[in-house]
């Protein structure tokens, strides 16, 4: 569900921020939703809310994006190396390309603790 956000139109209530005892000029939630979802916010509160949920957003496309971008370059590793498979021997991970295992065995932590750097 999408909360959205509109004004109380003058509404006699405080915002339900923790600890803030504000008058409350708007509600959150959906419009089509259950009343009691609603919450009441007052105009600083909207300010922070709003840009956390813009933060969560943000940080949700770009990582659905890296997951993108990882799904992509394991298929044309595997289109390239013909689905051959090169487990780290260190931690057992498997990669689909030579220079991927190399970039993964520099960082992997198994390997620090097997004492090789
Ligand atoms: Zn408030
Ligand atoms: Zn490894």
């Amino acid at each position: 569900m999408k909360a959205e956000i509109f004004s109380n139109k003058g509404m006699k209530v405080f915002c339900d921020t923790y600890l803030c005892r504000t008058p409350a000029q708007y509600f959150v939630g959906s419009p089509k939703g259950p009343l009691m979802l609603l919450m009441n916010l007052c105009q600083d509160c909207r300010d922070s809310i709003l840009n956390t949920l813009i933060d969560q957003d943000r940080q949700g496309l770009s990582k659905r994006i890296e997951e993108l971008e990882a799904s992509d370059r394991i298929n044309k590793e595997k289109k390239e190396h013909g689905g051959k498979e090169f487990p780290c021997k260190h931690c057992g991970e498997i990669y689909w390309s030579p220079r991927s295992l190399g970039a993964h065995v520099k960082m992997c932590p198994e390997k620090k603790k097997d004492g090789e750097v």
